[in-house]
């Protein structure tokens, strides 16, 4: 689950790890409440979205005085922002963080995730941070710095060293850098994250180190032990459909394609995108509705498909295991039935009570095509989407 810096600087602040003294606001006039609160000027106004590459799309802007709070506030409150991230449609920005423009000498790049290439985890760094980091992974690799460590052991201080020493850091940093980096490994590890990054990590002219952005991911399948994370969750900044979705307990993604696809089981739902993709044709969406789906998640799984317009044909492939056929076959029924199915339906089916299942479908009356296996299944419904 993704959270806004905001957030992530609340829990930044709760690991003594340094940022700028600022706060969020929903509005204008609150911006420059925050603004007064601040003690002086620049003060920066920065878009608070689920996605980077902000300032790039002119959703961070510093203000000298008062009233530039104000005319940056009104600016970025309400625009659509769109960054390299954040795809052509953009975001809506409905929030600001406030907070002390600081005196920059250098930006760093600093992130710790897991590595499942070794099982470790990973701490990047670079001492070219900032908002071109992207570039410096594509061009000068060897710029970006990674030490592993063993999560069985932990971080120790000679891992903390040889970050350091990565990025060069003046002797007067050192002390402070440790303890923001021990802080924040032990941040990552205690709420389970599956990446932290902070770009930049800012050194100032007084050889402050001070995290200037902050991006926190938490795994989602840790949530249940994270109360105070769950707090964070944004609809606004989740699609829509998968929002409905996870109401239902379906694991469903939306994607770019234009054939829907129901699959019991994740690694038959990645394998059937495999094969649609082989057949020439692109998944709208991944949706494993699960081994012991009801005949009500499937009916749900089924409206959520329907209900994305770019949606041409659907292939549902179902092997029924625990879920058996008749289950499967009495969700889609039901569903088709209250919603209006402008798009064929291409059905494979194999597995436990297949002929009950294949009986329901053709009793049904629908227009459903049927496969004989599951390549057939993805030629069909490529066939019609072309
Ligand atoms: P994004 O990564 O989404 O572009 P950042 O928070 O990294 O957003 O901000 C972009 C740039 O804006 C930073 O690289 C930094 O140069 C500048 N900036 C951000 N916050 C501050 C601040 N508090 N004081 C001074 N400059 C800032
Ligand atoms: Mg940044």
């Amino acid at each position: 689950m993704k959270i806004h810096e905001y957030q992530a600087k609340e829990l930044f602040k709760k690991y003594g790890v340094p940022i700028p003294n600022g706060g969020v606001a929903f509005s204008t006039d609150e911006a420059s409440s925050v603004a007064e609160t601040l003690g002086g000027y620049p003060v920066v106004v920065k878009a608070q979205i689920h996605a980077g590459g902000r300032g790039k799309g002119g959703g961070v802007k510093l203000a000298g005085s008062a009233a530039e709070v104000k005319t940056n506030a009104d600016d970025i409150l309400g625009m659509t922002l769109v960054t390299h991230q954040t795809g052509p449609e953009g975001r809506l920005v409905k929030k600001v963080l406030v907070e002390q423009g600081l005196n920059i000498a250098s930006e760093l790049y600093l992130s710790i995730l897991p590595d499942r290439a070794t099982a470790k985890n990973i701490i990047m760094a670079s001492e070219a941070g900032g908002m071109d980091i992207e570039a410096v992974a594509a061009e000068t690799p060897e710029k970006i710095i990674k030490v592993l460590v063993d999560p069985l052991t932990g971080l120790q201080a000679y891992h903390c060293c040889e970050v350091a020493f990565g990025l060069n850091l003046p002797a007067e940093a050192m002390k402070p850098f440790f303890k923001l980096l021990t802080s924040l490994y032990r941040m990552f590890c205690d709420y389970d994250c599956s990446l932290v990054e902070i770009n930049p990590l800012v050194l100032t002219a007084e050889n402050d180190v001070i995290a200037l952005d902050a991006k926190v991911d938490v795994d989602s399948n840790a949530l249940f032990r994270h109360k105070d994370i769950l707090e964070y969750r944004d609809l606004d900044e989740e699609d829509p459909l998968e929002v409905e979705a996870s109401n239902y307990n379906l694991n469903y993604i939306n994607l770019d394609g234009n054939v829907g696809n129901m699959v019991n089981g994740a690694g038959l739902a990645m394998a059937t995108m495999d094969i649609i993709k082989m057949a020439g044709a692109d998944p709208a969406n991944f949706l494993d509705v699960g081994g012991g789906a009801s005949a009500e998640m499937v009916e749900n799984g089924f409206r959520i498909i329907l209900s994305d317009p770019n949606v041409k044909g659907i292939l549902i492939n179902i092997f029924g295991g625990i879920l058996r056929c008749d289950v499967l076959a009495t969700g889609v029924v039901e569903a088709a039935k209250k919603t209006n199915i402008a798009v064929p339906v291409v059905v494979r089916m194999e597995g436990t009570n297949v002929e009950e299942g294949r009986l329901i479908l053709a009793e049904s009356g629908l227009n459903l095509i049927t496969a004989v296996d599951l390549k057939d299944a993805a030629e069909k419904v490529a066939e019609i989407v072309a």
